[in-house]
């Protein structure tokens, strides 16, 4: 056996990443499109002295037990963190990484890929082209709303938040309302943006684009009254968490137009099961959490993941902490 510390990798990712690691590990990685069973999972992290996590893995205090006091560094192949207990990580001497920037473009994207997809009537109007629905030029078929000089709201001004809001004042001339946990000078100044109460923040916005973390405090955040204070013609879009929303009272409120359309890059469960009722409505657009798929966030992400490895093996601080 090599005398390399153990790192298991728990999805493919890209080799910018995985040959460093190789460089200095014994590297093993779930080879499967699909994440391991958790006790696949428990299996493999036993004796492991770096883990490379994806979102769907949850990080608790039984995976710590069971890896053991060699288990030196948890590297989250992702900006959000919500799988894993850090407190726990951190009572047994873990240390705790995540990908931040690389991936904010890339996601900040995404948001505006939804925000235009859900305001254009993109999921009814593309359909009708495949199944033939599309009889002829329609005067009065798939009228969705317009963007410019309207407003926007951002729950979550943190790095994803400011660059969709960038998009949304450069792009379309968008006045910015947003929630934070603390002001941001730099996104009033720059933006002309305003933080307000998440209430107001729902009442006056054309747009909600959601984007804090999955926190205790934000889980079923847009619930049922939350809906109820949109705009009949708002449009929700969340690219942050799928527990962040309510979703079955998202639904019903899809479904009685009690908002206009949403836009979702994250659901609960993900995969979302194809008989889901939101797959039914023509003004709800999903897509299976490709934030941040692209080939330089993805690669950029492989590479912060290993560097945060290495750094925990080698008892360094880690260049991309959490917390
Ligand atoms: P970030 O820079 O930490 O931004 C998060 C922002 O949320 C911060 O501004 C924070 O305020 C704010 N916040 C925290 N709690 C809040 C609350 N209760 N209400 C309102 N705002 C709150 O993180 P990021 O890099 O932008 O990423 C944001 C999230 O996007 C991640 O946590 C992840 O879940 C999700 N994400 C999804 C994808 C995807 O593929 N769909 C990709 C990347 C990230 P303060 O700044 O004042 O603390």
């Amino acid at each position: 056996m090599s005398d390399k510390p153990r790192v298991f990798v728990s999805r493919v990712i890209p080799d910018a990443g995985l040959d460093r690691l190789r460089e200095h590990c014994d590297v093993e990685v779930w080879p499967k499109p699909t994440p391991p069973r958790r006790d696949t999972l428990l299996d493999k992290v036993r004796g492991c002295h770096g883990l490379v996590t994806m979102l769907s893995d949850k990080i608790d205090e039984n995976v710590l037990h069971t890896a053991g006091d060699g288990l030196k560094v948890v590297a989250n192949y992702a900006v959000g963190y919500n799988n894993i207990d850090v407190a726990a990580c951190r009572k047994h001497g873990v240390a705790v990484g995540n990908t931040p920037d690389v991936l904010t473009d890339a996601t900040a994207d995404v948001a505006a890929l939804l925000m235009l997809a859900a305001a254009r009537c993109f999921t009814p109007a593309a359909a009708s082209v495949r199944d033939g629905g599309w009889k002829t030029w329609a005067p009065m078929d798939h009228l969705g709303v317009e963007l410019v000089g309207k407003t926007v709201g951002v729950v979550g001004l943190g790095r994803i938040g400011r660059a969709f809001a960038e998009r949304c004042r450069g792009g379309w001339g968008m006045n910015v309302l947003y929630t934070a946990n603390s002001p941001k000078p730099d996104a009033d100044r720059d933006l002309g943006a305003r933080r307000v109460e998440l209430d107001e923040l729902l009442a006056e916005s054309d747009f909600v684009s959601l984007h804090c973390p999955l926190t205790e405090e934000t889980k079923r955040l847009i619930d049922a009254p939350a809906l109820a204070k949109m705009k009949p013609t708002a449009v929700l879009v969340n690219t942050a968490r799928g527990e962040v929303i309510d979703q079955d009272a998202l639904h019903a409120a899809l479904k009685e137009n009690v908002i206009f359309s949403a836009g979702l890059d994250v659901t609960t469960p993900e995969p979302l099961p194809t008989d889901s009722p939101l797959l039914d409505l023509p003004n709800c657009v999903v897509l299976p959490h490709i934030g941040s798929a692209t080939r330089h966030a993805r690669g950029g992400m492989a590479i912060m993941a290993a560097e945060n490895v290495l750094a925990g093996l080698a008892g360094r601080p880690l260049p991309h902490p959490v917390g």
